[in-house]
């Protein structure tokens, strides 16, 4: 069901088109800071309620960020695997068109599940209004995922957390979890920075070594065999949980860590660059136990402060500055607070967010 209350969802939108069978919909969640940001997710089984929930997810994340926008997400009721290029980029223009009595006043379309920048393309076309989404192309003024904007960002939090937690960034132990997008930029910013990478892990395994990682030398490993783990010097690790570092940056899957982890944890410091790679109950034992965690919404910001850069006509230059300026500015804002009150970093975090909307 969905669940309602001060905040939203302001609109539900649901959408069929009877020639294409384009089924859809749109949760507006939130829109006093700015039309509602969230990217459109095409899966057989999305749901409203599903939608809904992540819609609330961008209304936070945005209003953390500090931008212009509000919280949104939509759905699109299709199996990707099984529509050919032609059906696919129909339903996408048919979604796009009836969307347009709320885009992009009310919603900033951007790639989800199964949508990237093809889609973005057919999606902005089909509106007519370039603002409609982000994500889109290059030669539209879209800025890839490929610059490293949400790795950058989880680079500046880590920065500021350090810091904070008074450990020296320079010669500070880093374990990172996930070596893709995200994972891949932590680690050559923190690196560039003096950070030893002690453990890396991607899909197959954790490579660990406690004089240190080289980051170029890993990067062409994974490149020429396809994982982090042939990296050598070192040794596999059974779980990147067990290493003994100063920080571990979560980039890979959620709920990485669980309740009963948290006492065998060595980390001082712990950045979510991921999505829940932890509950918010896990979050407050690694309080109670003197871990400082930032959390994802705070530290994973960056994308979608690139999307508004994208939004703006800004580019790649204003999209760094930005990212740098946002996340290191928010990150501070948060864990002073949460040390002021002698609270879990995301307890601030919600709160410095539903003052924005509610000061609005
Ligand atoms: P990606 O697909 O580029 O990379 C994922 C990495 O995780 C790969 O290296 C893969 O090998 C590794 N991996 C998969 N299973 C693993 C496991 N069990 N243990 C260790 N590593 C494993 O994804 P990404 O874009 O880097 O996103 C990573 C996380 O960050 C996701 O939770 C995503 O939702 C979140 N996130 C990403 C962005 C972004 O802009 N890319 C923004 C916000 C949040």
């Amino acid at each position: 069901m969905i669940k309602y209350d001060e905040f939203g969802p302001e609109k539900i939108l649901s959408v069929y088109n009877p020639k294409s069978g384009m089924k859809g919909f749109v949760v507006i969640d939130n829109t006093k800071l700015g039309p509602g940001k969230g990217g459109i997710r095409m899966t057989p089984d999305v749901t409203e309620v599903e939608v809904s929930r992540l819609a609330r997810a961008m209304t936070w994340k945005c209003a953390l960020a500090d931008l212009p926008f509000g919280g949104a997400k939509s759905g699109i009721v299709a199996n990707s695997k099984e529509l050919s290029p032609e059906k696919k980029e129909e339903i996408v223009k048919h979604f796009s068109e009836a969307l347009k009595v709320v885009c992009p006043e009310l919603y900033v379309a951007a790639p989800d599940i199964n949508i990237a920048e093809k889609e973005m393309e057919w999606f902005s076309k089909a509106n007519g209004n370039n603002k409609s989404c982000t994500g889109k192309p290059a030669s539209m003024g879209g800025l890839p995922h490929e610059l490293g904007s949400t790795g950058f960002g989880v680079f500046h939090a880590t920065k500021v957390a350090a810091e904070h937690a008074k450990i020296e960034l320079k010669n500070a132990s880093v374990a990172i979890e996930g070596f893709g997008n995200v994972g891949w930029f932590a680690a050559k910013f923190l690196s560039e920075e003096g950070a030893k990478l002690v453990a890396v892990s991607d899909s197959k395994g954790v490579i660990f070594n406690e004089q240190g990682i080289d980051f170029n030398e890993l990067d062409k490993i994974k490149k020429e065999t396809g994982s982090v783990v042939n990296y050598k010097p070192g040794e596999q690790a059974d779980n990147i949980l067990d290493v003994k570092a100063d920080i571990l940056i979560t980039a890979a899957i959620p709920d990485l860590i669980k309740g009963e982890d948290v006492d065998k944890l060595s980390f001082k410091l712990i950045v979510a660059g991921s999505n829940i790679p932890m509950t918010a109950e896990t979050e407050e034992l690694c309080h109670k136990k003197g871990i400082l965690v930032v959390p994802d919404f705070v530290a994973n910001a960056g994308g979608v402060i690139s999307s508004y850069v994208e939004y703006i006509e800004g580019n790649e230059k204003d999209m760094f500055k930005m990212v740098e300026e946002k996340i290191t500015k928010n990150t501070k804002q948060v864990l002073e607070d949460a040390k002021s009150k002698d609270i879990p970093p995301r307890e601030s975090a919600m709160e410095i967010a539903k003052e924005r909307i509610r000061g609005k």
